[in-house]
């Protein structure tokens, strides 16, 4: 695995800003996604890891089990508007964009090639620059980022994300007491319109995050346990500040675009590693 410069800074960022990891869906693939209800949503475009989301790792071709799930993203969001953006194909490392190519004839869309990793800001830049140039350019809260990785997938699609300062009325004294507003118009002879107090809340602007757990082939287990621990850690302690378990990840915000597997056991499991296959011979199982 190449070392991935931007990806070790992250827990440096983490520190000012943990919310960072924390995804708005994780399904365990693709099948589990309803595109025709995100586009419904108002979801244009999508980016896509390749490794462990669409192929097995250092392979070319999609995993067989996602083909029709595939055909019904490209075919719901059209396909220039599915960007395939992999720390290994299109990247620096892909020499004369060979992979790339490859990927992409596969795949049947675009790769993107960039040259730097996952999730750094130069990355981003040119993930944007791709949606901007399209006949119908596609914004950062019209796209679905979908990755297998948190400290990369996930950061680098929460990085394209902003917090807006929304202002809403709150709710006025006449709504919740009609009847002391009629009383009160007895006793004041004005006709200057009542100002309602303006109630402000921080609303998230972005790509959705959507974090995909199912491993085709094993890859980094311990990397991974780390960062699932770390997403549960901040969702106790800064998200939902040390109350309550982490949510339930197909909640109401983003249950709608949630699909159960037709046929659950389908998926595939992980192959259990070496200190597991040693504990289970031990234990005679
Ligand atoms: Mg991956």
């Amino acid at each position: 695995m190449p070392f991935n410069f931007p990806g070790t800074l992250v827990p440096l960022h983490l520190l000012i800003n943990p919310r960072l990891v924390v995804p708005q869906m994780i399904v365990k693939d693709i099948r589990q996604l309803d595109f025709p209800e995100l586009r419904r949503g108002g979801y244009r475009g999508a980016v896509f890891d390749k490794d462990n989301c669409l192929t097995r790792p250092h392979r070319d071709t999609l995993v067989p089990e996602l083909k029709d799930a595939w055909d019904e993203c490209r075919k719901t969001f059209g396909p220039q508007n599915v960007l395939i953006v992999s720390n290994s194909a299109g990247s620096h490392l892909d020499a004369g964009e060979i992979q790339a190519e490859s990927v992409s004839h596969h795949l049947s869309a675009p790769v993107l090639r960039h040259t730097s990793f996952k999730p750094s800001y130069s990355c981003i830049a040119s993930v944007r620059a791709y949606f901007a140039s399209l006949p119908q350019p596609i914004r950062d809260e019209e796209l679905i980022v979908v990755g297998d990785r948190v400290f990369t997938d996930t950061v680098m699609a929460n990085r394209m994300a902003c917090h807006e300062r929304v202002s809403t009325p709150a709710p006025s004294h006449a709504d919740e007491h009609p009847d002391a507003v009629e009383d009160l118009s007895k006793e004041l002879d004005t006709s200057a319109p009542a100002r309602s107090p303006i109630s402000s809340s921080r609303v998230r602007v972005g790509p959705l995050a959507i974090l995909t757990t199912s491993v085709w082939e094993r890859d980094s287990p311990v990397l991974r346990r780390l960062e699932m621990q770390v997403v549960k850690g901040v969702e106790r302690w800064v998200v939902n500040q040390g109350h309550g378990a982490a949510r339930d990840w197909t909640d109401v915000r983003y249950g709608r675009f949630f699909k159960e597997l037709a046929m659950p056991e389908v998926l595939r499991r992980e192959e259990p590693g070496f200190v597991r296959r040693l504990l289970r011979r031990w234990r005679g199982e």
